[in-house]
């Protein structure tokens, strides 16, 4: 087939979520909890998710389907197109042939709806009346706004004061799908009251937002809390984007050889390669997957693997995974989404076993790719989604020496419309390139030191 464009038609959407689990060559290790370093019981969530959701965080089963009010709303934009960059691969003058999975056409410009419909849904199912969530720059809070207005959800976002004085257009955004957002720290909650005794000019921060989100929910009887990555859940909604690509690749008569997404908490990277990664699991596949990630934050590439808390506060679960250290503060680059100190343990663990190959670049060059990449293929690319289109032109440059005419596939995570602010900084050469010095992660490292050796299971 030589078309740019590889649509599926509204019926050829996946019916069910594709589970990695049960198709792991290791059993996950289980989150713990940090008083009693036992396993994290179902019920010890209840306060903040509903059932159905706690289910799917170890479900066994290998398929789960889509319900068919999660599917509706899906084609609104669903599915989205497999795009051949041959305006790319002519200007890097590769024998590569390059493709992106498109994410950017959803109504909030990113993945991140296909996990926030599907919460919507279910909290909706269970009686709650209201979402309560922590938003950075408002990729994750615009996706939830949109997700609840659809399901008559009231949604409240806590975005951290910073991005909220700084970044007014994803506020709009949400403030448009009826969410009420506040600068966090605010005093409608204890952990916000107490950051703002201590500190009044406090500017916020993820972790911070996090806990004043899970309060207001833990807090209230009709009100639950959504996270917008790193959890099993999530990364199962976001399946159906490598479910597509799967189908929209043999309609092109294509098999991957190399395979790339961006990971910050790790949901678009997961959602895009896991159908693949179980192929290959099952010696079906063969191809190379790649996470890319800032070497600002050197998650994967530069963490240790060991138990550790999700939030910067020290109030969820243990998860074992790849980690900086929960006191890691990466540096304000402008691919906000990538800033997490771990990553999915889903993600992490398919890294420990080898079966994902990570690998970090500056923001410059990532920027660099990313302009390249509008002004050959028009789509302005989001920060974090650069990361994965800098690797995909190495790569392809890397064929352009060999000869070989390798399929390259990449998750386009999101468009840049909002992050013009960053493309400026970019062509006016005022972006600074960041590589974590070694003694800071080794600090936060050690700070990790303290806790016990948590016993693993594996
Ligand atoms: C949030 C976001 C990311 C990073 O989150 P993951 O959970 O790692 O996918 C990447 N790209 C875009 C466009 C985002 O909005």
């Amino acid at each position: 087939m030589d078309d740019t464009k590889i649509l599926l038609s509204e019926n050829e959407l996946p019916e069910a979520w594709y589970n990695i689990i049960p198709r792991l060559p290791n059993p996950p290790a289980p989150p713990l909890n940090p008083q009693t370093k036992e396993p994290v019981k179902p019920e010890d969530l209840e306060p903040i998710f509903p059932k159905s959701l706690i289910e799917q965080e170890m479900s066994p089963e290998p398929w789960v389907e889509i319900p068919g009010a999660v599917r509706e709303i899906y084609k609104l934009w669903r599915p989205t197109p497999l795009q051949r960059a041959r305006n790319l691969e002519k200007a890097l003058g590769t024998p590569a042939r390059i493709y992106f999975k498109n994410e950017s056409v959803s109504p909030p410009g990113s993945h991140k709806p296909n996990t926030a419909v599907a919460q919507a849904y279910y909290n909706k199912e269970a009686g709650i009346k209201r979402l309560a969530t922590e938003t950075g720059a408002g990729q994750w809070g615009s996706a939830l706004s949109f997700a609840c207005k659809l399901f008559g959800l009231e949604c409240t976002v806590y975005m951290v004061k910073v991005s909220f004085e700084q970044k007014p257009f994803r506020k709009s955004l949400m403030h448009i799908w009826g969410a009420e957002v506040f600068p966090s720290p605010t005093n409608r909650t204890q952990a916000g009251r107490k950051i703002l005794e201590e500190n009044p000019d406090s500017t916020g921060s993820l972790g911070i937002a996090i806990s004043e989100a899970v309060e207001d929910a833990a807090t209230h009887e009709d009100t639950n809390y959504a996270l917008g990555s790193v959890l099993n859940h999530v990364l199962l909604h976001q399946t159906v984007i490598g479910l597509e690509t799967q189908k929209q690749l043999a309609l092109a008569g294509e098999k991957p050889d190399i395979l790339i997404g961006c990971v910050g908490g790790g949901s678009n990277f997961a959602g895009f390669t896991f159908p693949f990664i179980g192929d290959i699991i099952e010696g079906k596949l063969e191809a190379e997957v790649i996470a890319v990630e800032p070497t600002s934050c050197p998650t994967l590439t530069k963490g240790i693997y060991t138990y550790d808390f999700g939030d910067t506060a020290g109030l969820t679960p243990l998860l074992l995974m790849h980690t900086l250290g929960h006191s890691f503060e990466p540096p304000a680059i402008h691919a906000g989404g990538l800033r997490y100190h771990g990553d999915a343990p889903l993600v992490c663990q398919l890294v420990k076993d080898g079966y994902i190959k990570p690998r970090a670049y500056p923001q410059n060059p990532c920027f660099e790719a990313a302009v390249l990449f509008a002004q050959t293929e028009g789509i302005i690319p989001a920060p974090e989604t650069s990361h994965a289109i800098k690797a995909a032109v190495d790569e392809a440059l890397k064929c352009k020496e060999t000869g070989e005419e390798k399929v390259i596939v990449f998750g386009f995570s999101g468009h840049g419309h909002f992050d013009l602010a960053a493309y400026d900084a970019y062509l006016e050469g005022k972006l600074e390139d960041y590589e974590y010095p070694e003694e800071k992660i080794k600090e936060a490292l050690e700070a990790l030191a303290h806790f016990p050796k948590f016993p693993t299971g594996l």
